[in-house]
């Protein structure tokens, strides 16, 4: 039997010594100590993030994210492993590729630093239980999404919807769940509603405008986000999205930066609040739902 950990009690201790949900035993996994659980989230988090730097710069250009390995995008010169690790190699080579001194975005480190931040605050805000997991496969996502659609536009396939296939697997068959196929259709549900009211504004606006106010790339985006946090979770980050993308039109505008018919990278927004709603969603909810009581 599979033992599952639930944090009832905030991290404060040095020591997690949570019974299992089912059985009320105190499996191993339960005495790693804190540190030692938060440092593993670090590491694995500058690793992630620094293969979520060669999917931001590729994906979006169709280039494949295996082949070629990494090397400088103006010399060409392969990037060697003591030059490949995370944040250090950047900060040791000032910024600059080792062989034509070209200057390396502060992108880079920055991705591997947020990365690991949210993968610990992952870690610190359930505990060690599966549903971390699912919420730092998201972080992943949202993260890779929101910088992608900043500078490129586009909110390519290959993060939303392969987003929703592994957030529909991470749900279906995390360990301890006895009604898989409730949980399938749940799930599936979620995303399809969420797409079909992201849809109805995409249509609404090119029936209205006659042109494109929404990308289909949004549509996926919000699909995924609502599989991997539910739909009211989902529609909280909607909700903040549209409001955050709004004033920085306003503000855009105000300055004369920018005209009434530029377009801005929504996705950036949604997948930014889809972040916070990953933390700070639940109890926003309660709060909101408090003045009705
Ligand atoms: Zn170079």
């Amino acid at each position: 039997m599979l033992h599952i950990l639930r944090l009832d009690r905030p991290i404060g201790c040095c020591r997690l010594l949570v019974p299992c949900v089912y059985c009320g035993c105190v499996p191993f996994v339960a005495f790693i100590p804190v540190w030692v659980v938060v440092t593993a989230a670090l590491l694995g988090g500058l690793m992630f993030g620094s293969f979520l730097n060669v999917c931001i710069a590729r994906l979006p250009a169709h280039q494949s994210i295996v082949t070629p390995s990494s090397h400088c995008p103006r010399c060409g010169a392969p990037i060697r492993a003591r030059d490949n690790i995370p944040v250090l190699s950047w900060l040791w080579l000032h910024g600059r590729c080792r062989a034509c001194h070209a200057r390396i975005s502060i992108q880079y480190p920055l991705v591997e630093l947020a990365t690991a931040a949210l993968f610990m605050a992952c870690v610190l805000h359930t505990g060690p239980v599966w549903q971390t997991l699912v919420d730092a496969v998201a972080c992943f996502l949202l993260l890779g999404l929101a910088v992608m659609d900043w500078q490129t536009m586009l909110l390519p396939d290959t993060f939303t919807v392969t987003g929703i296939a592994v957030a529909f697997l991470l749900k279906v068959f995390a360990p301890g769940i006895r009604f898989h196929a409730r949980v399938a259709i749940r799930t599936l549900e979620d995303a399809a509603i969420a797409a079909a009211m992201l849809l109805l504004v995409w249509a609404l606006y090119r029936i209205v405008r006659r042109r494109e106010g929404l990308g289909l790339g949004d549509v996926k985006l919000l699909a995924m986000m609502a599989a991997f946090m539910g739909l009211p979770l989902a529609l909280f980050a909607y909700f903040v999205g549209v409001l955050s993308a709004a004033l920085f039109a306003v503000v855009l505008l105000a300055r004369h930066k920018a005209r009434g018919s530029d377009r801005i990278p929504f996705g950036s927004f949604l997948a930014g609040a889809g972040i916070l709603a990953i933390f700070a969603g639940k109890p926003a909810i309660a709060w909101y739902l408090s003045f009705y009581r």
